[in-house]
């Protein structure tokens, strides 16, 4: 099959819902099949912009269904909007497959579409190649309003600690004969966009949960300068044990700081949003991040998340 024969039959579609064309939204001047895409910034937004790729046998399973790696793809991206605030707007997708298998691409393709439509973005470019190993990569570009964007470096001594939903499903997903509903949370990740618009104004730190709590979560406290205190009775989790919610990644929940000041305007903001979030501890002068029992204890964890190298 030609390339560009592939890219328009499975790519170059567009979204059945009109495209938003607010003031307040990315114009898209000029989608796939130039030699790049052009887009308006509105007044008084920044672009936030991010790239993630996933590697058969590294990141998803090789026997994973073409659905859930599209779906996968591009979920990703959309939590790292949703980890500083941004609403996404346009993506690319660069595909590296070792055959154009045509059932394989049109399931790819509908689903990626499924996600895109459901956010109102475009598709607005991207590569395909040939190469020895399935590899997607997806850019997301998203706005946020001028100066409101979650960074990790805003947590600081005293705000609270917070995440959204259940942790280690994912994790519990990637073992065999794996419930089917974990399994979805490990192939299907929900990114936690309308929440981390809703906590944009009220957070002072957000990053999203991939690699696993322990390390994102010292992530955030090394770029803020910080440490934290997690009451690990508190770490909402469904069957997983404490080590998988704390250590397991591919969850892709939020963790987020709030001042003081801001505590009591999380729960009227987040009103009419589908998730759960929990309180698990405090921000604290420490430096390092510190799991406690209930008996005053701590939990040492040898292994605290994903690492490639
Ligand atoms: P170039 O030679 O400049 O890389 P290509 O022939 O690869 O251009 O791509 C043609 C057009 O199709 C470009 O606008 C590119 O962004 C788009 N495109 C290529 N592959 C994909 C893809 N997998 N998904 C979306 N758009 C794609
Ligand atoms: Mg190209």
């Amino acid at each position: 099959m030609p390339e560009q024969a592939l890219i328009t039959q499975y790519f170059n579609r567009h979204n059945p819902i009109s495209p938003n064309t607010s003031a307040d939204a990315t114009q898209v001047l000029l989608g796939i099949g130039d030699d790049a895409a052009l887009i308006t910034i509105p007044e008084h937004y920044e672009l936030a912009i991010s790239i993630d790729t996933l590697v058969t046998g590294v990141h998803f399973p090789p026997e994973t269904a073409p659905e859930d790696i599209a779906y996968k793809a591009l979920a990703v991206s959309l939590s790292d909007m949703a980890a500083m605030g941004a609403r996404p707007e346009t993506a690319l997708l660069s595909l590296t497959i070792p055959t154009a298998d045509k059932k394989w691409l049109k399931a790819f393709s509908d689903s990626l579409f499924e996600l895109i439509n459901i956010y109102r973005m475009r598709l607005i470019g991207g590569d395909t190649s040939r190469g020895p190993l399935l590899s997607i990569t997806t850019v997301v570009n998203g706005l946020i309003p001028q100066g409101q964007a979650m960074r990790r470096s805003g947590a600081r001594v005293g705000d609270a600690l917070y995440v959204t939903g259940q942790l280690g499903d994912a994790g519990l997903g990637l073992q065999s004969g794996a419930d089917p509903a974990c399994r979805l949370r490990l192939n299907r990740p929900t990114p936690r966009v309308a929440f981390g618009i809703a906590i944009r104004d009220i957070a002072s730190a957000a990053i999203d949960i991939s690699d696993g709590l322990a390390t994102d979560l010292e992530k955030l406290c090394a770029a803020s300068g910080v440490g934290a205190q997690v009451n690990i009775d508190d770490v909402p989790r469904n069957k997983a044990s404490i080590e998988m919610a704390l250590t397991a990644g591919d969850d892709f929940e939020l963790c987020f700081s709030v001042p003081p000041a801001n505590d009591n305007k999380l729960e009227t903001a987040l009103i009419d949003l589908d998730c759960s979030y929990q309180k698990i501890g405090n921000i604290t002068d420490k430096k390092t991040v510190h799991f406690l029992k209930k008996d005053g204890s701590s939990l040492k964890l040898k292994y605290k998340g994903y690492e490639h190298f």
